[in-house]
């Protein structure tokens, strides 16, 4: 099963496997790579959109060498499960026991081209129905075809299941509406109803189901392709869904094909999930389409497979992380005036300006200093440091150097501008 579609996805991994990843080695490869699923009856705008994937994957990236046939494996698995993805699933069952908690009957066109094996399909379906204790319906709406309506009897005899039939060449959709009349009159769960199915391009026949449809107004039409017919099976689902809009479809005889393309053509030119594929002639040959059975098929085991998008990031050179913005260099705090330093007090090397002083040597300049007595410390100091001075000098003989009153007045505006002082009490000792 799907043989074709196996090798020609296994090679193109396998031959990028021995290779540099270069623009033209990866163009020479996405080429064969096309042939090949051309050749598995991958319709080619699926064709495209896995090319368009895969390349965009694989330029720029720096894969290990050795990891390159996985990484394209990977990616070629994530594109084609998110193909799948995109057209959603529906569950049929959910749908008809919606319908029956309102008391209608679910109503399911089946549309296809004779030898499909589209009466099979429906007989198939009606049995699972069956098995999952729905009761059902089947209207041989196929007014066209010799045998059709035998045919039909055949299954519902053995399926044990009602027939609505007419003559042939008599109304479609009146046997539909007569199979939809019953199923409400008798609270039948579902109604199958089987369609002509000429050449897809007869536009008869177009307008006969478009008639169907109308008259009856299924929840549902079910699209019933030969997926060993590939890419004639894709251009049939394509006509007929432009008239008639199908929910999605049944894929036949998946037991016997070797390509496997059809089901992810289907999909992706219909935009409408693959409901089940047919896999063999017996009732109970009809499987639910599961995508992961679907790529295991094709791809191998899914064990070390992530499917999801590849995130192509990590494969590339990252993006170097932003450099962040400096921190702004905090204005240099102003260095601070320097305290101005303090005059120096007038030297004290005691509490007494007079210290080291003898009385008798003041009592031998007091001709040098006939003024009123000092009035604060600083004129005591200054009258301290003159008499010191004069000791050490000798007694001066000019009047100059004797303190007069000019000499006090100017000390105590000094002392004023100075800071004011505390009176320290210190005259004690200086006698005029
Ligand atoms: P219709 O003309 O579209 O209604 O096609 P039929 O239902 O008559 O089927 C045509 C032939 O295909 C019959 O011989 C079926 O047994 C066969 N057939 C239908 N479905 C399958 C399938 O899934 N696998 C195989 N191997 N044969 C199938």
């Amino acid at each position: 099963m799907f043989d074709s579609l196996r090798k020609a996805f296994s090679n193109v991994a396998q031959s990028l496997g021995e290779k540099e990843l270069n623009e033209k080695d990866i163009e020479d490869i996405l080429f064969e790579l096309e042939i090949s699923l051309l050749e598995s009856d991958v319709a080619g705008e699926v064709i495209d959109s896995i090319k368009s994937d895969l390349k965009e994957k694989l330029i720029g990236s720096k894969v290990d060498k050795n990891e390159i046939e996985k990484f394209v494996k990977d990616n070629l698995i994530s594109s084609i499960s998110s193909l799948f993805d995109n057209v959603g699933s529906i569950d049929i069952f959910e749908k008809i026991d919606e319908k029956k908690k309102k008391n209608q009957p679910f109503l399911i066109v089946f549309v296809g081209i004779n030898g499909t094996g589209k009466t099979t399909s429906l007989a198939k379906f009606a049995s699972l129905l069956q098995e999952k204790k729905y009761s059902v319906v089947i209207a041989a709406a196929d007014t066209f075809r010799a045998g059709a309506i035998e045919q039909l009897r055949e299954h519902t005899n053995r399926l044990n299941l009602k027939l609505v039939a007419q003559n042939y060449e008599s109304d479609p959709a009146a046997v539909a509406r007569d199979a939809v009349l019953y199923a409400k009159s008798h609270k039948t769960d579902c109604v199958l109803i089987d369609t002509a199915g000429r050449m897809q391009t007869s536009k008869n026949l177009m307008e006969q189901i478009e008639k169907i449809i109308k008259v009856v107004n299924p929840d549902m039409t079910i699209f019933v392709g030969d997926s060993l017919a590939g890419n004639d099976t894709v251009n049939q689902a394509r006509e007929f869904h432009e008239y008639v809009k199908f929910d999605g479809s049944i894929l036949t005889k998946s037991d016997a094909d070797a390509k496997g393309g059809a089901a992810l053509s289907i999909a992706k030119v219909t935009s409408t999930p693959v409901l089940y594929l047919g896999t063999g002639q017996e009732y109970s040959d009809l499987k639910s389409f599961d995508k992961d059975i679907f790529l295991e098929t094709v791809f191998g085991s899914l064990n070390d497979v992530t499917i999801e998008k590849t995130d192509v990031s990590k494969l590339t050179t990252p993006e170097p992380e932003p450099t962040p913005e400096p921190e702004p260099t905090p204005e240099p705090e102003p260095t601070p005036e320097p305290e101005p330093t303090p005059e120096p007090e007038p030297e004290v090397l005691s509490d007494d300006p007079f210290d080291g002083i003898k009385d008798d040597e003041i009592a031998k300049y007091s001709d040098l200093f006939d003024v009123p007595p000092p009035e604060s410390d600083s004129e005591a100091v200054k009258l301290g440091n003159k008499i010191r001075q004069w000791i050490k000098d000798g007694k001066p003989n000019s009047d100059e150097s004797k303190i007069t009153s000019l000499d006090k007045e100017e000390m105590h505006k000094q002392d004023k501008e100075e800071e004011p002082k505390k009176k320290r009490g210190l005259f004690g000792r200086f006698k005029k």
